[in-house]
């Protein structure tokens, strides 16, 4: 579920009052050598953003025509979705643009009238432009289609790093998992099964919890169960929420942004805890996943020869913007 203030209360805030008391019991029961195996790292493996494909139909005998390269240009008004939107892109397009341009530009609040946006496609008609460049102001923003030779696209920037913003698999350096995610489990107390819908990370009050992912802040403050909470819109699809803190890290503020390990807050007890740990989740399209396994897009960039091939279609592309 979403996790906006409005919504987080109060049948969600009661539930976690639950959870996080079991988690503290937990903490006592569950302590076993497995989960000290866990250690801060990054996700490399996970995919950067890409774009559903069918496989690439066979090669034609006769060979393919030369690609007219044509370039397109929209100015916004509205919206960056309503700008690409008058460039003939396709909704699904969209959805990865925004995601390609998130790292760089906040769409919703950087942009303003009459910043523009320019395409470069193969043809007229397709519906993935192999270049884009956004212009806010004085800063243009460029991504660039590559296709890897299994035929699958992705948008890179220019040096042939993944435009998807990487997410880091811990927000904090902690001691062991006292309570692990659970979809269901038996409370022993009411004797009823109840969701945990994250992980307790148990660590000494006072240590630093950093932002898993670059975001806007979406609440920072006290909710019953939570305690000391904040909660941030990560780039789309994910959202993340640190529960339990002793305080909130100098200038969090609500809809104000943050980067990606930047420190949020410090861990605490406040809230139903009764040891210290953080309790952290990660929601993908609002619903609560394990944080300890779900796919996370990790810092991903083309290597090798992929890179210089990549480098030599990006140059080109360049061009075409300028030309
Ligand atoms: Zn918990």
């Amino acid at each position: 579920m979403p996790f906006s203030p409005s919504t987080a209360l109060p049948g969600k805030a009661g539930r976690l009052l639950f959870t996080c008391a079991i988690g503290s019991v937990c903490t006592v029961v569950l302590c076993n050598a497995l989960h000290r195996s866990h250690a801060p790292a990054i996700d490399k493996d996970a995919p950067a953003v890409s774009l559903r494909r069918s496989p690439a139909p066979p090669a034609p005998a006769a060979p393919p025509p030369a690609p007219a390269r044509t370039t397109a240009s929209a100015t916004v008004d509205q919206t960056f979705s309503d700008a690409a939107q008058s460039l003939g892109i396709d909704q699904g397009t969209i959805a990865t643009l925004t995601e390609a341009f998130a790292s760089t530009v906040d769409l919703r609040r950087d942009l303003r009238k009459g910043d523009t946006l320019r395409v470069v496609y193969d043809r007229p008609q397709d519906d993935e432009p192999l270049a884009v460049r956004l212009t806010t102001g004085s800063s243009s923003h460029d991504v660039f289609l590559y296709r890897d030779p299994s035929g699958e696209a992705r948008y890179y920037a220019i040096d042939g790093k993944s435009t998807k913003p990487p997410i880091s698999r811990y927000p904090v350096a902690f001691t062991r998992v006292s309570s692990d995610f659970s979809l269901r489990r038996l409370d022993p107390v009411t004797h009823r099964w109840q969701s945990h819908d994250g992980v307790d990370l148990a660590a000494p009050i006072g240590t630093p919890v950093r932002a898993t992912a670059q975001g806007t802040v979406t609440f920072v403050g006290r909710q019953t169960g939570y305690g000391k909470v904040i909660m941030l819109e990560n780039p789309p699809p994910y959202s993340t929420v640190y529960a339990h803190l002793s305080r909130f890290a100098k200038g969090i503020r609500n809809g104000g942004a943050v980067k990606r390990g930047q420190v949020i807050g410090y861990v605490g007890e406040t809230g139903w805890a009764t040891g210290p740990h953080l309790h952290y989740e990660v929601h993908v399209d609002d619903v609560a996943m394990d944080p300890l396994t779900v796919d996370l897009p990790g810092d991903e960039r083309l290597h090798g020869e992929e890179r210089q091939r990549f480098a030599k279609e990006a140059e080109s592309l360049s061009a075409a913007f300028n030309g």
